[in-house]
């Protein structure tokens, strides 16, 4: 499909903020060379915003060399998005190069180091973070329900750039991922008036939304695994655990047990739900937790729990199980 002009019709609805989307324009026609990061266990918002932006760049700058960096995804890639690009050491040497961190605050959770040695950094993010990484080219905004609706913004307040329809699908995709199909409090009129942009471009939703929710039989076997061992706290805080051993049973890892943390979303009497994953490959922390919420903010507690992330999604760790009572109670004292 042949890249087709956007109108820029969502500044009404956004407050964009001109000066850092100029300083990130011209950040962006100063260098040849742009490498594109996101962060580590990557979602559909961290992969679609990269690989929009990637796209885009390729659609409007073709002379620019672009790359984009981090750890595949077990299930999304390369079903979803393409594997990701394996860089030699030499290029980050031998280039002085623009670095553009999508969809993470703190920087240990971006998935490749070698950002630091980019020339100038910029960051596009929807997250409270603990401290800055790109001073003056930070564009964060935490009411955005996504992190590719703050880019596409951005983008489309680039007076003369297109929008390719293959970028405008993978912003899609973390649009619709990260405001959990729109139905999560973050979405707002802004985010539709995103989507509305990104659906006039010409793009087919239905073959999207069928790429992204496609199920496997495995899956319901895991799924079927979680329905029959849930537990339910007091005050409505529904969890599920896979260790190791049932993760080798059932096929999966835990990125794709995670996936079944939504079932409970829609339940009256559970407020939040957590998956409990065990990590084959720990460092330290052996548990990582996907925490998500119908209402509270659940952010404090993920920060506490060492982690972090918004009010109705976030994430966080636990050594081991001698741990699980405590986080449970401090999500359930929540709504007492
Ligand atoms: P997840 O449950 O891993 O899908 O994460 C939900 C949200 O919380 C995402 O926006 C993550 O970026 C964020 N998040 C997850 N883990 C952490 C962490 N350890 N620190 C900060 N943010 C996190």
């Amino acid at each position: 499909m042949a890249a087709s002009k956007v109108d820029p019709i969502i500044a009404e609805y956004g407050k964009p903020n001109k000066k850092v989307y100029r300083t990130i324009l011209r950040a962006i026609e100063r260098y040849d060379k742009i490498a594109i990061f996101r962060h580590i266990k990557p979602d559909f918002d961290a992969m679609g915003t990269q690989m929009g932006l990637y796209y885009w760049l390729k659609g409007n700058y073709p002379n620019k060399e672009i790359h984009f960096l981090g750890d595949n995804h077990v299930s999304f890639t390369p079903r979803l998005f393409p594997e990701t690009e394996n860089l030699p050491e030499s290029w980050f040497k031998e280039n002085k190069f623009l670095a553009i961190i999508v969809d993470v605050g703190d920087e240990e959770r971006i998935a490749d180091p070698r950002w630091k040695k980019a020339a100038y950094k910029v960051k596009i993010d929807h997250h409270p973070c603990k401290k800055e990484i790109a001073k003056k080219a930070t564009l964060c905004d935490l009411s955005m329900a996504a992190a590719a609706e703050l880019c596409v913004d951005f983008l489309l307040n680039c007076k003369g750039k297109v929008m390719p329809p293959i970028a405008a699908e993978n912003f899609y995709i973390g649009l619709v991922g990260d405001s959990g199909r729109f139905l999560y409090s973050s979405t707002s009129p802004h985010s539709f008036a995103v989507a509305s942009a990104l659906i006039a471009t010409g793009i087919d939703i239905s073959s999207i939304y069928k790429k992204m929710y496609e199920k496997d039989i495995d899956s319901l076997k895991s799924l079927a695994y979680v329905l029959a061992n849930f537990k339910v706290s007091p005050h409505g805080v529904a969890y599920y655990l896979l260790p190791k051993e049932a993760q080798e049973e059932l096929h999966i890892t835990p990125e794709l047990g995670k996936e079944h943390v939504n079932t409970f979303s829609n339940v009256r009497g559970i407020n939040a739900w957590c998956s409990i994953t065990e990590d084959p490959n720990p460092k330290d922390y052996c548990w990582r937790i996907s925490i998500r919420s119908k209402e509270k903010d659940i952010s404090g507690i993920a920060n506490k729990w060492e982690g972090g992330g918004h009010a109705q999604a976030s994430g966080a760790k636990i050594k081991d199980l001698t741990k699980l009572d405590e986080f449970i109670a401090d999500l359930d004292a929540l709504f007492a």
